[in-house]
């Protein structure tokens, strides 16, 4: 498939082919932890993670995959592994020697906010500088001789903070560093961080990507020399490789991808813009509202602004636990990006709340606007809001 080709198109195809002995037109899950070995095999790398041999290594479910992403994100190659997590551990401790130094936003993913700031630093002498992506002259003041990677995660989690993908990546080009994306947020349909001047990409899978809420996988894309040297830590190594069968699950739902960002986009922007115009609202932050402090970063760097909304009532915790189990459509749970719209009221106990905006500190509520109609959504939010008297 040429480079041209578009981005729909390759959501469906790329990856795909017809299986040679039943001439499925469609890939079989093949469940199996390892494969013939050829009638030779005195010359064979047992640890290479491009040859299917053994199913921690790699297998056919997961190259197909790789195969399909790469296409989506415009990379040299790929590596789908068990979670978001286990991809941001892969990067982390693939590319961080003892005694390095890395920049992180000091709002991300609670997990990277424990490995690189307490874990990483206790045990392998890392040194970590948290700082707000959104302001470049912070991560220019945080640069040491000894900086090897800045990690930016935009859209962040929770906040929704936008941090400038290219002007971050002259300053990391020019400190002799790696930048890497956590782009979960967006998808490769919203957002291409490699083609901005990123080297590395990291998504949750289990998020938009598979989009239907039952299978968990990461992935970190970029240029092929990095991408080895992940899959040879984060799989022969350190063992987190996925499932096939979870492999072909997200094969699956990645198919739908463009429509269902294309509907969460639209629809999130409408409920953004009905809580926005509610006087019993605190405030909301949703990238593709005027009043987000990077609205004009996120339209440049994004095609859409996705599904998540973050925003707080004027009302005290006991009222938002209310608001949130009077909701009779909108499900209570966390994860985001699935079909279903998603969820989750924390109250001002979150360990990092202090690096959070001034709004979000006694408490927020994070919302994963689902694939429903927006008219049924914004009606769920309104029966809930009368109920809590709002
Ligand atoms: C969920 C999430 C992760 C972690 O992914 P898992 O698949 O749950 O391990 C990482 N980054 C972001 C931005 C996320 O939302």
């Amino acid at each position: 498939m040429s480079k041209e080709t578009s981005f729909i198109t390759k959501c469906i195809h790329v990856g795909n082919g017809i299986d040679k002995e039943t001439r499925a037109i469609r890939r079989p899950i093949t469940m199996a932890n390892c494969y013939r070995l050829p009638e030779d095999a005195s010359s064979i790398n047992w640890s290479d993670p491009n040859q299917i041999l053994y199913t921690r290594n790699t297998s056919a479910n997961q190259l197909y995959l790789q195969q399909r992403l790469a296409s989506l994100e415009g990379a040299e190659d790929c590596v789908v592994l068990a979670s978001g997590v286990a991809a941001l551990a892969g990067v982390f401790f693939t590319f961080l020697d003892k005694n390095s130094h890395v920049i992180c936003s000091n709002v991300s993913y609670i997990a990277v906010y424990r490995l690189l700031n307490e874990y990483l630093p206790e045990k392998y002498n890392i040194e970590t500088s948290l700082v707000d992506t959104s302001n470049l002259e912070e991560i220019k003041k945080a640069i040491r001789p000894n900086t090897r990677l800045i990690h930016v995660e935009t859209p962040g989690n929770p906040t929704t903070r936008i941090s400038d993908i290219e002007e971050i990546a002259k300053i990391a080009k020019s400190a002799g560093a790696l930048l890497s994306v956590d782009s979960t947020f967006a998808s490769p349909y919203l957002q291409r961080p490699l083609e901005l001047g990123a080297d590395l990409v990291i998504h949750s899978l289990t998020k938009y990507i598979n989009g239907h809420g039952d299978a968990m996988g990461g992935a970190v894309l970029g240029k092929k020399d990095l991408i080895d040297k992940i899959k040879a830590q984060a799989m022969v190594n350190l063992g987190g490789t996925i499932s096939p069968f979870n492999a072909w699950l997200i094969m699956r739902g990645v198919v739908t991808l463009p429509l269902r960002m294309e509907q969460h986009s639209h629809t999130a922007l409408k409920v953004a813009q009905y809580l926005e115009s509610n006087s019993s609202v605190k405030f909301v932050a949703y990238p593709g509202l005027e009043s987000h402090p990077q609205h004009e970063i996120a339209k440049k760097q994004m095609k859409l602004y996705s599904g998540i909304i973050a925003f707080a009532l004027k009302a005290d915790a006991e009222t938002h636990n209310k608001f949130i189990n009077s909701l009779e459509l909108i499900v209570p749970a966390v994860s985001l990006g699935h079909d279903e719209s998603l969820i989750v009221y924390t109250g001002a106990s979150d360990e990092r709340i202090n690096f959070y905006p001034e709004n979000f500190r006694d408490g927020y509520i994070r919302f994963s606007v689902g694939l429903e109609s927006a008219e049924d959504i914004i009606e769920d939010l309104k029966q809930a809001l009368q109920k809590c008297g709002l």
